[in-house]
């Protein structure tokens, strides 16, 4: 319904993402925000809309893929992201809609009678080192199989992403194939199967690729095997421009969220570095290419996966001292908030709602002293649902005409 009412104007929209934001008490009953000294998110929380986010639905724990789809206004169960596009993005690697991304586990077989019997699935947990030097052997002897490029990067441990790059558009369905890692010991690892033509087709040459793998690690120690999983292809997402008229950029860090980013069409902006202040300077050099600015800031989630709160706290305190640079753009919409929670407690992402802070000159505020979890259930937004966001920046830039007469 939104893009009947779009309204083009020159407004800009500023979305900054701490990943896995909300928590849970950690130290006297606190959250890793509510310790945190934060004088610049608290000025700003007295003037803003506040509330909290569900990004899935209730109780659902969402990965960072759908948490971020939830917040650029895309259904995360409408849009789902197959395993092997996230861990191609996450790897760096490009993703195109005429591929097959897959993810790969270095393993350990045995040879009986000819046929490979799996016997450690992870080959050991190989070091990064040594998958970096078996793939790099890999990628050198195998560029195509029988006109697809073959694309291959490596992993942290025994992990890599494929990509299969076929010279065609791959039609729906492609991508319809069972992993070939049978899960246990002491079997042998599956056929590609593909559960209809399309898919048939894809999964020929995946076992060629396969075959041709096994020959080239025949003489390692460990890792003489590679084992599929999450065959999937590029999701058809409509792009925030076309879905909410905008012209959106993304400043991040890692590759995954880059990747991201890039499947709503937001263009990714390079930069040099990982700090805060370098995602700024950036920020101010495209400041007049774009309306709406995606900015990502990793560390909270990976402090809280860590169970490291001190940490988590520290990265709150370091944005918060950032902030008033961002202020200084004059965005007419800022919003702040993370992609799930990932609690310091939890040591991983959870279900819990999602502190969110809207600032535009058309909220109410005065509902709240602080940015924190429990000021936030004060605010003016309730609980909604992420996807719901973007309309809630829309209409505060003004850019949503009237429903109806
Ligand atoms: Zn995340």
């Amino acid at each position: 319904m939104i893009e009947n009412l779009l309204h083009r104007n020159d407004s800009k929209i500023l979305l900054i993402v701490l990943d896995g934001l909300g928590g849970l008490p950690v130290k006297d009953g606190k959250t890793e925000l509510e310790i945190a000294n934060t004088p610049n998110l608290d000025n700003l929380a007295k003037v803003s809309a506040l509330g909290m986010h569900i990004p899935v639905d209730y109780g659902i724990t969402p990965g960072s893929g759908p948490g971020h789809l939830g917040l650029f206004g895309y259904d995360p169960l409408k849009y789902q992201i197959g395993r092997g596009i996230l861990e191609a993005l996450g790897l760096g690697l490009e993703v195109r809609h005429t591929d097959i991304a897959i993810r790969g586990n270095y393993a350990t077989v045995e040879y009986v009678n000819d046929r490979p019997i799996v016997k450690d699935r992870r080959a050991g947990r190989i070091p990064t080192e040594e998958n970096r030097r078996i793939t790099k052997k890999l990628q050198e002897s195998l560029r195509e199989i029988d006109g697809v490029q073959v694309i291959i990067a490596p992993g942290m441990e025994h992990r890599v992403a494929i990509v299969l790059r076929f010279p065609e558009e791959l039609p729906e369905g492609s991508d319809e194939i069972n992993d070939t890692d049978p899960q246990e010991v002491g079997k042998e690892p599956l056929k590609p199967v593909g559960r209809n033509p399309n898919a048939e087709r894809v999964a020929r040459v995946v076992e060629k690729f396969v075959e041709k793998v096994s020959q080239l690690l025949k003489e390692e120690p460990k890792a003489n095997y590679l084992l599929l999983r999450g065959f999937a292809q590029k999701p058809r997402i409509p792009t925030m421009e076309e879905r909410f008229g905008v012209k959106p950029c993304c400043i991040a860090v890692y590759p995954m969220y880059k990747g991201l980013a890039s499947l709503v069409g937001m263009d990714i902006i390079k930069f040099e570095g990982n700090t805060i202040q370098g995602e700024i300077n950036t920020l101010k050099k495209v400041w007049s290419d774009y309306d709406f600015f995606f900015v990502h800031i990793k560390k909270t989630d990976s402090y809280g996966e860590d169970g490291n709160w001190e940490g988590k706290v520290s990265v709150i305190e370091d944005f918060d001292r950032h902030l008033p640079q961002f202020l200084e753009l004059k965005p007419d919409v800022l919003a702040i908030t993370g992609d799930h929670s990932t609690p310091s407690k939890l040591k991983g992402h959870s279900w819990h709602p999602v502190p969110l802070l809207i600032n535009s000159p058309y909220v109410l505020g005065g509902t709240s002293e602080r940015f924190t979890e429990r000021e936030c259930l004060k605010g003016e937004l309730g609980i909604l649902p992420a996807q719901k966001i973007m309309n809630l920046l829309l209409a505060n830039a003004l850019r949503l005409k009237k429903f109806g007469a």
